[in-house]
């Protein structure tokens, strides 16, 4: 999965929504998130977000993304 990380905090773009082919993005409270289960690691969305903030969960300190993309996108 592809998680959204801080950098998106009152990013007011949504690039990345209109490229996900499987509507996996929700909002969260200041920011986007992926739903994890979601999305199918298709890799889409990474380069067209201009804050930088979409990471693949491979990255180091991803595990606690994914819990917090998972946590806000299922509040709705
Ligand atoms: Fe959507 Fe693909 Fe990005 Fe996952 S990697 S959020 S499926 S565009």
């Amino acid at each position: 999965t592809y998680v959204v990380t801080d950098n998106c905090i009152a990013c007011k773009y949504t690039d990345c929504v209109e490229v996900c082919p499987v509507d996996c993005f929700y909002e969260g409270e200041n920011m986007l998130v992926i739903h994890p289960d979601e999305c199918i690691d298709c890799g889409v969305c990474e380069p067209e977000c201009p804050a930088d903030a979409i990471r693949p969960d491979t990255e180091p300190d991803a595990e606690q993304w994914v819990e917090f993309n998972r946590k806000y996108s299922e509040q709705w």
